[in-house]
């Protein structure tokens, strides 16, 4: 059975740079296999029960996965939709639709700019450190649905 887990986390980099945590915030809760979070580190947390610490190796793969270079597209300035000045680190979204990806300038050279279409943790081994503050069944309402209810089963639906 499903269960509904929630836990803290602090997420690394191979050079042990924290990108992420949840320590100071709201824990994170999901439902198992509802793809709320990687799949890679929901399979390594199956069946840790309550109060467990573990560290967790996610490979890039079963993150955010590998790079793709054809992601990688050098464009005019002039089509861009963002007004003002650029700089190289920026990211927005490359389009009107609200499903067009977000992208990075990674560099610019006079009226051409790269765009990095990769998410910025793709072909990034991550190392999860997790403690799992509540774990218990999914409720019959989350299964039919697919995802959580919050901590207690009791939350609304987004
Ligand atoms: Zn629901």
């Amino acid at each position: 059975m499903p269960r509904v887990v929630t836990f803290h986390y602090t997420l690394r980099d191979p050079s042990g740079r924290v990108l992420d945590t949840s320590t100071g915030a709201e824990s994170i809760t999901y439902l198992e296999g509802s793809g709320t979070i990687i799949d890679g580190l929901d399979q390594r947390l199956r069946s840790a029960p309550t109060g467990s610490k573990l560290t967790v190796a996610v490979p890039a793969k079963e993150a955010y996965g590998e790079r793709d270079p054809a992601q990688v597209q050098r464009v005019k300035r002039a089509v861009l939709p963002v007004a003002g000045e650029l700089q190289v680190g920026e990211r927005f979204q490359a389009g009107e639709d609200r499903y067009a990806p977000v992208v990075t300038v990674v560099a610019i050279e006079g009226d051409d700019v790269t765009l990095d279409a990769n998410h910025p943790l793709a072909g990034v081994d991550l190392t999860f450190e997790v403690e799992i503050t509540a774990a218990r069944a999914a409720t019959t309402a989350e299964l039919a649905h697919g995802h959580a209810h919050g901590a207690d089963g009791t939350g609304h639906c987004q």
